[in-house]
């Protein structure tokens, strides 16, 4: 059984120099529920060079600790040195809980981690609760194709890892002037065969950073082939937004994969979601179903994607999306001339 002296919430604070994964902040959030139930503390884990400034922010978040190790070892994040580190923060001090993003850098963190600790990891969360009585973290995530949900608890060991989907749970609105307090950390002696040479870093060149967008264009297997993508691409311009698919469309080379949304792509939580020649299967609006307004564009009448729309238009995708970004050009283009466009999307339309 596990011992008792683990107690707390850790969220690790995934980021790039200043820029913050924005996955850590709606942990942050979650970690502070959770934490409250259980009558703990939530604790941001902020590993770099230079990034004391990210505990602060991590404090307006919710946090009431951050554990800071300074050393630039740390920088830019290569995952052996950050995996020995946060390994040994964990052994130290013994948190109950530990969340990540379920991102590329979170997925490959919490797995290096949690074997390095000898516990469990639940990967690729979409619900998280606690049972207070036992002390159990509750993580739930969909297993058998989306058609049933799984809530896994790791009874035996601590801490309790979870990776988290981004876009799921809301980013608390921040409480500036919010205090906690800095405990500073040594990174210690860090393996030298862990620390690659950066020889480069490469912008993401071209890549859709679709878990921050505010509007998202998507295609599906009704695009019927590659070249329709330049209509969602010129829609996409129009709006101010990115190209995404429903996982045919990427399957057939269409769309990057980067860019699928749903069960095994991303979670995207835009203000406009238009979906475009995509049916509605469970497994891709298990990705979108957060979006603010859906507008779906579809030749089928009784295609279930309409269930979840706001604004559905019944034609063939070649027609209708064109004319549409015609029309929003033409609007913009108005709107521009009377010098009242402040570079926001035009609203088509309201609720
Ligand atoms: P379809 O279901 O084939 O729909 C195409 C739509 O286009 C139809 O509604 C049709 O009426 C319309 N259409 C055709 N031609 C036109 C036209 N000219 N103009 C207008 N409309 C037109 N799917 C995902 O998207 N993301 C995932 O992450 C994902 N993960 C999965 C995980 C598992 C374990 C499994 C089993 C499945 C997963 N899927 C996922 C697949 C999912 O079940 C569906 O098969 C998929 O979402 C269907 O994609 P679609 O809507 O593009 O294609």
């Amino acid at each position: 059984m596990p011992e008792l002296d683990h107690r707390d919430v850790w969220v690790y604070v995934e980021h790039r120099g200043d820029e913050v994964h924005p996955v850590s902040w709606e942990l942050l959030g979650v970690a502070r529920r959770l934490a409250d139930e259980l009558g703990e503390e939530a604790a941001a884990v902020v590993l770099g060079h230079g990034a004391r400034h990210l505990a602060e922010r991590a404090f307006a978040c919710g946090a009431d600790r951050a554990y800071l190790v300074d050393d630039p070892v740390l920088e830019p994040y290569r995952a052996g040195a950050h995996a020995q580190v946060l390994a040994r923060l964990v052994e130290r001090h013994r948190p109950g809980i530990v969340l990540l993003g379920a991102t590329g850098v979170g997925r490959e963190l919490a797995g290096l981690v949690a074997t390095a600790v000898g516990t469990g990891l639940t990967a690729d969360v979409t619900e998280l609760a606690v049972d207070r009585g036992r002390r159990l973290l509750e993580a739930t995530r969909p297993t058998f194709g989306g058609k049933q949900l799984a809530t896994i608890v790791c009874e035996r060991h601590r801490p309790q890892m979870a990776t988290v989907r981004p876009g799921v749970f809301p980013a608390p609105e921040p409480e500036p002037g919010r205090q906690g307090t800095v405990i500073p950390a040594e990174a210690g002696v860090v393996d030298p065969d862990l620390v690659a040479e950066v020889l480069e870093v490469l912008p993401a060149d071209g890549r859709v950073d679709l878990e921050r967008a505010r509007v998202v264009v998507a295609g599906g297997r009704g695009l019927g082939e590659a070249g329709n993508v330049a209509l969602l691409r010129e829609l996409a311009e129009v709006l101010g937004g990115v190209v995404a698919g429903s996982r045919p469309a990427v399957e057939a080379g269409w769309i990057p994969r980067e860019a699928q949304v749903g069960q095994t792509g991303k979670v995207v939580r835009p203000r406009l979601y238009v979906a475009v020649g995509i049916s509605g299967a469970v497994q891709h609006l298990v990705g979108m179903q957060d979006a603010e307004v859906v507008v779906a564009i579809n030749r089928d009448p009784d295609a279930p994607i309409f269930q979840v729309a706001d604004y559905g238009i019944v034609g063939d995708l070649r027609q209708v999306v064109p004319a549409l970004t015609e029309e929003l050009r033409l609007r913009l283009r108005s709107l521009a001339s009377r010098g009242a466009t402040g570079g926001e999307p035009v609203r088509t339309g309201s609720r």
